[in-house]
């Protein structure tokens, strides 16, 4: 086979116009944080996805964070969490030491599972306690499903955080990802669909509590002449420099859902065919970005054939990845109330599921190297 660069999971992917935004805010001067190129990033978000109002940040576990502080999460109290995602969706829980609790996902959306969330609701209700907030993730570039979790939410009257950071361009039953809870986050991280190199935005449509983020995402300032505060305040805002990208990035947006769905089309058909491997499935209550294309290895091999894979991948040059380590399973979360779908769901997709390169830039040629490579592998196994 030709000899390649590496081949990587997914990595920025510029458009070319974010130098002309990043120029202006130069030939401005406005590269102190704040500046008309943060103002236009929120209003262009804001519109794309049909909130009332965003505030962009520095990243988006800053704006996790914020929307717990908005929903006045302190210690001991509890939020329910997806167990299967990243660390960042559960950490601002223990910023604020308040206590999580960990929900399974469900088999056909990989999101969380409106059957373990109703028990441990149940569960928790019957000792006296309720959540302050549940928050939501939408893994992979798949909003997770969202009415029966609503319900459950109304009924106990908590409201939801949706962790949108993997999903933005997503869309569930005519809404966009990340627009469906009292709060949305996205993440415009090096390795997101779209990236101002670090980067959040906090989405609502209650734009009291937009304020009140962007006053304690700006150190909590008072208003008056001196330095005056009576509040604890962060430094979580985005710079005008880096919302110039994002700028130009959501011009692309739409474009690079088609290419990452294209990715996943490719894969899926030229390997589901002849192997007895599974892709993350599409619910048909919504358009999935694919963000990242994951496969799943047959369940009846053994069950580190999903590390040799990636160990076989890394050893011609190709990045791939292990899904998501569960919370449940991490050893900093250990000591914390677990609620599983009936198996365990997660752990499952943990031990048999691969993120495979998805990255926008890279062309059919080098998509066709990978999946000879998978082809290989699978054959002698
Ligand atoms: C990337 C990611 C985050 C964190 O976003 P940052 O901008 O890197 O802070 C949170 N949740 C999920 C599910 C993510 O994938």
């Amino acid at each position: 086979m030709v000899k390649h660069d590496r081949i990587l999971l997914a990595s920025p992917h510029m458009s070319g116009k974010e130098q002309e935004y990043i120029k202006e805010a130069f030939s401005t001067n406005w590269i102190a944080p704040l500046g008309p190129n943060v103002d236009a990033f929120e209003k262009d978000l804001a519109a794309y996805v049909g909130s009332a109002g965003a505030v962009a940040l520095s990243s988006g576990t800053a704006a996790i964070h914020l929307s717990l502080l908005l929903l006045n999460v302190q210690a001991d109290d509890i939020v329910f969490c997806s167990s299967l995602t990243f660390a960042a969706s559960a950490n601002p829980i223990l910023y604020q030491k308040a206590t999580p609790v960990f929900i399974d996902s469900e088999p056909a959306s990989w999101n969380m599972s409106p059957i373990a969330l109703e028990r441990a609701m149940k569960e928790y209700s019957a000792k006296g306690k309720k959540p302050k907030a549940v928050i939501v993730v939408n893994l992979y570039g798949q909003s997770a499903d969202y009415d029966p979790i609503e319900q459950i939410c109304a009924e106990y009257e908590v409201p939801i955080i949706e962790d949108a950071a993997e999903s933005l361009g997503a869309t569930y039953k005519g809404k966009m990802s990340g627009t469906i809870g009292k709060f949305g986050v996205y993440s415009f991280n090096g390795n997101k669909i779209i990236t101002t190199s670090g980067g959040g935005m906090l989405v609502s449509d209650d734009i009291q509590s937009l304020s009140k983020a962007r006053f304690l995402a700006s150190q909590a300032r008072d208003k008056a002449l001196h330095y005056q505060h009576s509040q604890i305040g962060y430094n979580y805002r985005l710079s005008n420099v880096l919302a110039g990208i994002g700028r130009a990035q959501l011009e692309v947006l739409n474009e690079r859902i088609v290419q990452k769905r294209k990715i996943f089309n490719r894969y899926s058909q030229m390997l589901s065919s002849k192997y007895s491997c599974d892709f993350l499935p599409e619910c048909d209550y919504g358009n999935s970005t694919k963000w990242l294309t994951v496969m799943l290895l047959d369940p009846l091999q053994e069950l580190s054939l999903s590390t040799k894979l990636i160990e076989y991948l890394d050893e011609h040059n190709i990045e791939s990845r292990p899904a998501w380590k569960p919370m449940h399973l991490q050893p900093v979360f250990s000591d914390y109330d677990y609620f599983a779908h009936d198996e365990d769901v997660s752990s499952d997709i943990f031990h048999k599921g691969i993120c495979l390169p998805s990255d926008t830039k890279m062309s059919q040629e080098v998509q066709d190297i990978v999946i000879e490579r998978i082809k290989n592998f699978l054959d002698m196994h």
